[in-house]
């Protein structure tokens, strides 16, 4: 079966021609797929019975299955996605009050980076996802939106995974979250552990697209026990290829503070990430942290968090603390998926 997620509107206009259709079916089928957003070919009601015949023995739209979902009280969506060879991944509709509609969404299945606290890392890399996968998590939410007249507006890639690690899938995905689901640049978002060389790439790709660094320590050898990453590039050369990002784009770069305690919410650490930071145009998010399985670590208080952003306040640094959201239901990165095994739900 052909996914018509797959297809450019160039592939598709070449398969119709093929097929023996006239040029304008391609575009009616796409506005289908991404103006109008419908997840079923009946939905097509313009197009000739023969040909929607004809797709529906022929084609999908999309491939993910749903392996299991959770809503929780504030309204987060969380969905196991199995892909067609088994694999498991995680995406999360986030609804904000102010009519924003935020998709998290996965870059590969599992991870290689390992770092300690991170349910995904925890699990180890199973496999890259293609760039449709990644589109793809977006694009359901998207068409399920649009049954209530409502839009996806931001997308993260948070999810499981390190997009860097998977960059050009990733970049094609983001390119068309772009284009296909008219998703302004700047309300995308790329998170990443930190791996030097494609920091810079992204760099001279000259996209407004938000870039993410996850910091969670000031120091070479604290951040190398916390995120084994630090090793190959150090916190020197992070920061130098930070500082060329923001250089380069002339866009803010976002920090990430998963706050642990007693362990990175410190008035100490805040002194250290202070020097760290002082001078670059940046911003903190401190998330306080989720617990996982495989790590001790707690999340740290919040009068605590309140107290290290008045310490960065004094080297300029901004810094805001960041709600756990779908606290109820795992929404941490990798944590569905670890809950559900552990029920043993999913049989992999
Ligand atoms: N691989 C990328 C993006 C996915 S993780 C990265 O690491 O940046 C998204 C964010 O969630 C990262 O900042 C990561 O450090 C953080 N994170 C992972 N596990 C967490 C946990 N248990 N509690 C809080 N934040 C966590
Ligand atoms: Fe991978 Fe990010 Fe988790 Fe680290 S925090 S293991 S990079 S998904």
């Amino acid at each position: 079966m052909l996914n018509l997620y797959d297809f450019s509107l160039d592939d598709l206009t070449a398969l119709l021609t093929e097929w023996g259709e006239p040029k304008f079916r391609a575009k009616q089928v796409w506005e289908w797929l991404y103006d109008k957003r419908v997840s079923t070919l009946d939905a097509m009601t313009n197009l000739p019975q023969s040909l929607r015949d004809r797709l529906k023995t022929e084609t999908v739209i999309g491939t993910l299955q749903v392996a299991a979902e959770q809503s929780s009280k504030d309204g987060t969506h969380k969905r196991l996605y199995r892909l067609p060879d088994g694999q498991l991944i995680e995406a999360v509709l986030m609804p904000y009050d102010d009519d924003r509609r935020t998709a998290c969404i996965s870059s590969q299945a599992g991870c290689a980076m390992g770092c300690v606290f991170c349910a995904t890392g925890q699990m180890g890399f199973a496999r890259q996802l293609t760039a449709t996968e990644i589109f793809e998590q977006a694009a359901r939410f998207a068409v399920e939106l649009a049954t209530q007249g409502e839009r996806l507006s931001n997308v993260v890639l948070m999810g499981m995974g390190e997009p860097f690690h998977n960059y050009d899938a990733t970049l094609t995905a983001v390119r068309r979250l772009m284009n296909d689901l008219g998703i302004g640049a700047r309300h995308i978002t790329i998170s990443t552990v930190g791996l030097v060389p494609q920091i810079r790439r992204f760099a001279d790709e000259n996209l407004q697209v938000t870039l993410a660094v996850s910091l969670h320590k000031a120091t070479d050898e604290e951040r190398t026990a916390l995120l084994p990453v630090n090793k190959r590039w150090n916190l020197d050369e992070l920061m130098a290829a930070c500082h060329y990002y923001v250089e380069k784009t002339g866009r803010r770069i976002t920090f990430e503070w998963a706050a642990i305690a007693g362990e990175n919410d410190t008035a100490l650490e805040a002194h250290k990430l202070g020097n760290l930071l002082k001078g670059l145009m940046c911003h903190v998010n401190i998330i306080p942290l989720n617990p996982t399985g495989g790590y001790a670590g707690q999340p740290a208080p919040l009068d605590t968090v309140q107290d290290f952003i008045r310490i960065l306040e004094h080297y300029s640094v901004s810094a805001t603390v960041r709600v756990r959201r779908g606290i109820d239901i795992d929404a941490g990165c990798g944590q569905l998926k670890s809950a559900i095994i552990q029920l043993g739900d999913i049989k992999q």
